[in-house]
């Protein structure tokens, strides 16, 4: 049902017109304020790779949750941000995109070096499986705080492992270098880690001292979301994802803070 809804957007369907109309794109895109970090003339195009990923992604909602037009283009929006210079091809091979109400559990079974097995329930806000689906949250309104993004975290986790594994280095557009990424990862990281283990809140979510995986998965949701605050924590890191995903958000940021005041 959700396809052919789909179709007609994309006018392949039966013969409707605008698909989504500028009111709907609106109501959406407020409850993302910082698509407004990107140039005006990148929305368009940001908007049309979003319905692309609609069309070719596979979309469930899990415990009964009902997807309704505005939670589709609000999460492909947010997926498209990340390749929005990269392009949909970084998200091949795979099509499903499973939508959970709030957080959720996933079943783990793992050996210990002891060669002990535990089970247990891991209660996470999304997982991206290589070559498999992506599970994200759905949070309602304002629920989610600022710097937090799901939707961006799990679909930078889907671009890290565009190279295979999930080690916090991406496949490099061209002209970068990877020493030079390696660099600023890695004292960015050790920096970071040392910060979470001093004990004290981090304005950044510590949950990216786990691994450089998730180091540069949190790092990509501020760089989006709140972009001065990376740039002022980790600039070189801020250079690199500025180089990788071809936008400047912070540059956006204060150009909007500025003419606001
Ligand atoms: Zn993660």
């Amino acid at each position: 049902m959700v396809f052919a809804r789909i179709r007609r957007w994309l006018g392949l369907g039966e013969r409707e017109g605008p698909a989504v109309s500028d009111e709907q794109w609106a109501r959406v895109e407020r409850r993302l304020p910082f698509l407004d970090f990107l140039p005006a003339e990148a929305r368009p195009r940001l908007r049309a790779l979003a319905l692309e990923f609609l069309a070719t992604k596979q979309f469930h909602g899990a415990h009964g949750l009902v997807l309704d037009d505005d939670m589709l283009l609000g999460i492909a929006l947010q997926a498209c941000l990340p390749i929005l210079n990269i392009g949909l091809r970084a998200y091949a091979g795979w099509v499903g995109v499973v939508v959970y109400p709030g957080d959720f559990l996933i079943p783990r079974r793992e050996y210990d070096e002891a060669g002990v097995l535990h089970e247990y329930d891991d209660e996470v806000l999304g997982e991206a499986w290589e070559g498999g689906p992506v599970l994200v949250s759905w949070f309602d309104g304002e629920a989610q705080p600022a710097g937090v993004n799901v939707v961006i975290h799990e679909f930078a986790h889907k671009l890290d492992m565009e190279n295979g594994g999930v080690d916090g280095l991406p496949r490099l557009r061209a002209g970068m270098s990877r020493q030079a990424w390696a660099d600023a990862f890695s004292e960015a990281y050790e920096a970071f880690c040392e910060e979470v283990d001093n004990g004290g809140d981090t304005e950044i979510d510590p949950y990216g001292s786990e691994h450089p995986g998730e180091f540069f998965a949190v790092v990509s949701e501020v760089f989006f979301e709140t972009p001065s605050v990376l740039m002022r924590h980790f600039p070189k890191v801020y250079a690199q994802l500025q180089q990788f995903y071809g936008v400047d958000p912070a540059a956006g940021e204060a150009r909007l803070r500025e003419s606001a005041a």
